[in-house]
């Protein structure tokens, strides 16, 4: 065999070794979150739509699959239908355990309602004026109360220079700075560039997923540690939907996805989970 045979063979070999190494890191439980946002109009439309849900035979579904409706409807859900093969969580939480404060709900309260995960700087809270310290406040609470929280991070524009790479940058370093470590499995990065988030643009190219997602997981590692830093999983969201929500998977390799939209309706959402 000549050298050139021997390292062809040498380099499928490692290469087949990776690949099962990365379909058994797929076969992780993935988590899958649809974002309700302020749908639907009625508790009871709510009720009726998470019926249709309750129907689909998890079984076969290995994912994590956590509904995020208004607050407003949350209790009627978790209490309900907890320790159901369904997660909840509510998608934002005061930045403050103070109970002199108006028109806000505490992790603490959360955690009481038996809801498990909480939705953290989406796009549509900063725009109101959430700064990344008070994301990271928020962040630190929640774990601290035993939540565990999907941090939404992404630029709003992307440009040929790469700045949008350092926006990320700064997002994840500004955010987790101090970041206690024992709570890192608590953690969950959601990666939803602004600019793919409802209609208008459409969700990123599967390869520029997997390229961010490959940056996120290299600041992670700056900010802790190698370990630390890759065990944190990294989600997708923005404009999924049936067309493209396993390409975002499988080619951006990402540990999950943040749907919007594509969650209101039960059979797409139900559709999207048997396609990945
Ligand atoms: C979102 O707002 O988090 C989101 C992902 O929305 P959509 O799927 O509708 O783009």
């Amino acid at each position: 065999m000549s050298k050139k045979v021997v390292k062809k063979t040498i380099r499928k070999v490692i290469n087949n070794i990776f690949k099962k190494k990365v379909v058994k890191a797929k076969a992780k439980t993935r988590l899958i979150v649809a974002n309700w946002k302020m749908n639907p109009v009625t508790l009871k439309e709510g009720l009726k739509t998470f019926a249709i849900l309750k129907r689909i035979d998890l079984k076969k579904i290995k994912d994590t699959i956590v509904i995020c409706p208004p607050d407003i409807y949350l209790a009627d859900f978790s209490l309900k239908y907890k320790g159901s093969k369904f997660k909840f969580g509510a998608q934002d939480v005061s930045v403050t355990n103070n109970p002199e404060s108006t028109g806000e709900i505490s992790a603490e309260q959360l955690k009481n309602l038996k809801v498990e995960y909480v939705i953290i700087g989406h796009s549509e809270r900063r725009a109101l004026g959430e700064s990344n310290s008070v994301v990271a406040k928020k962040i630190r609470n929640a774990v601290e109360k035993g939540l565990k929280v999907i941090l939404c991070i992404g630029e709003e524009t992307r440009d040929i220079n790469g700045d949008y790479l350092r926006f990320i940058e700064k997002q994840l370093l500004e955010i987790l700075d101090g970041f206690n470590k024992k709570y890192i499995s608590n953690l969950y990065i959601a990666y939803e560039p602004v600019w793919a988030i409802g209609r208008g643009h459409g969700a990123v190219e599967s390869h520029d997923l997997h390229q961010m997602n490959l940056f996120i997981k290299k600041v992670l590692v700056g900010i802790f540690d190698r370990k630390i830093g890759l065990s944190v999983p990294i989600i997708y969201g923005g404009s999924v939907d049936e067309e493209n929500a396993k390409q975002l998977i499988d080619s951006g390799e990402v540990e999950g996805l943040l749907i919007g939209r594509a969650s209101l309706n039960p059979s797409v959402f139900v559709n999207i989970l048997k396609l990945i």
